[in-house]
């Protein structure tokens, strides 16, 4: 019998959007309440990497993916002064498999493409939940704005800064990795040498890190530039950078490196702050998802693809729950997607340190980076559904 669970979801953001077109794939009845008055995204790039990806592409977005998205099928490795870094026991990361495609994609086309996969009137837009009220049978949500609404199940994809986690008793301390990063978009018909540049390119260099890859099918070129600071930077997408502090960081570095950032118009700030893993994630008919249950480091481009696994697996787990077993199911989920994310909280970790390590023979660098790489290839293999419909069987024989 088809479940007749009402889901809200808290958060219109990747994980919120995705988790919604999910659920409704296994006919769940969704409304999505976020706060922002229009779905707007800031120019910057994002890694879909094959274990999302192939979840997408089972919910039919093969073709939209493929049309917006610049195809990642490795990763080259740099010196700051621009000389190849490979190890004797070959490549420093793995070759990914063309049957198996992860994208990096501009945010806003992939917000608006998912945006687009969901019913009209699914996303309710200018909805700030301020307070969760839950009873034995439902969850009653309050907004800012004075509206209500009531659902049997609430799931908090509000981000770093989530009410709902705060509202199921939680609260996750931020501590700053001392660096920051500076981002831009450049069209990558300012950079002609870009042309060439299909895989995502990373030059390493003591302290610092200088990130480029194309999205929007290379029209675009993405830059991320980690360096250290010892101010607390906000931890912001939107702050505004100063070019020239940009420049100075990198001065010396690699041409290609120099000529990005003389073509840029202007840079963001972004501090990059830490989280340990959360202790619980769900009372009763509430659960977390994406970073309002863990938030990480980006060293692995792993935010965006964790949230998507939480959504497909809640999907599954959700799927013909009857009402009076929510809070079990999301217990399961809670139990499911903990330890797999903190593993992968604890990789992006290890993986910033390692880039920003003062190590000075690059070759140590790329050996150190081959062996976490291997490490990762769990990452991108997991498949979040079958996952969940194994887990789900376990958890039905166990009674
Ligand atoms: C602008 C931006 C740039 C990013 N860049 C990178 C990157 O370069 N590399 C990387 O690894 N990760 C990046 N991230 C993080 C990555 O995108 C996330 O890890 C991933 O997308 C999962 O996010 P989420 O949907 O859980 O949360 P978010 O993307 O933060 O979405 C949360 C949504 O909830 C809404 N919301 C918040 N509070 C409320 C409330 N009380 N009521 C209603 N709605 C609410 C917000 O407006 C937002 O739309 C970025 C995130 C953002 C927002």
């Amino acid at each position: 019998m088809p479940s007749s669970l009402r889901i809200a979801i808290v958060g219109g953001g990747i994980g919120g959007l995705t988790a919604a077109l999910a659920l409704r794939a296994r006919g769940l009845e969704v409304a999505v309440f976020e706060q922002a008055e229009a779905l707007r995204e800031i120019g910057a790039g994002v890694s879909i990497h094959p274990n999302a990806a192939r979840l997408l592409r089972r919910i039919g977005l093969e073709d939209q993916l493929q049309r917006i998205g610049s195809p990642i099928s490795g990763i080259a490795l740099r010196t700051s002064h621009g000389e190849p870094i490979t190890t004797p026991a070959g490549p420093a990361t793995p070759a990914f498999s063309k049957d198996d495609q992860g994208y990096n994609v501009h945010r806003a086309s992939f917000l608006n493409l998912i945006f687009d996969a969901l019913p009209k009137g699914m996303v309710t837009l200018g909805h700030r939940c301020i307070q969760l009220s839950e009873q034995a049978d439902r969850v009653h949500l309050s907004f800012a704005n004075g509206a209500s609404a009531e659902a049997d199940v609430v799931i908090g994809a509000d981000g770093i800064r989530s009410v709902v986690q705060r509202e199921i008793g939680l609260q996750s301390c931020p501590t700053s990795e001392r660096i920051m990063a500076y981002r831009g978009l450049i069209p990558a018909e300012r950079l002609p040498w870009a042309s060439n540049l299909k895989d995502p390119a990373l030059w390493l260099g003591s302290g610092r890190s200088f990130l480029l890859y194309p999205v929007a099918r290379g029209r675009l070129i993405n830059m991320v530039a980690f360096v250290p600071t010892d101010t607390d930077s906000d931890e912001s997408w939107s702050a505004p950078g100063d070019l020239k502090a940009l420049a100075a960081e990198y001065a010396g570095w690699d041409q290609p490196v120099q000529d990005t950032i003389n073509s840029l118009e202007e840079t963001f700030r972004w501090g990059i702050y830490d989280r340990a893993p959360l202790p619980y994630w769900s009372t009763g008919r509430i659960a977390l998802m994406g970073d309002a249950a863990h938030p990480m480091v980006p060293h692995i481009g792993q935010g965006a693809g964790q949230s998507i696994e939480d959504g497909f697996t809640l999907a599954v787990l959700l799927e013909r729950c009857p009402s009076d077993k929510v809070a079990d199911r999301l217990r399961l989920y809670e139990a499911i997607r903990l330890e797999r994310t903190s593993k992968v909280q604890a990789l992006a970790r290890a993986a910033g340190k390692l880039y920003r390590s003062e190590h000075d023979d690059p070759s140590e660098k790329a050996a150190r980076l081959r062996e976490w790489m291997a490490q990762g290839v769990w990452i991108f293999a997991h498949d979040a559904e079958r996952a969940a419909v194994d887990a789900l069987a376990e958890f039905g024989r166990r009674g």
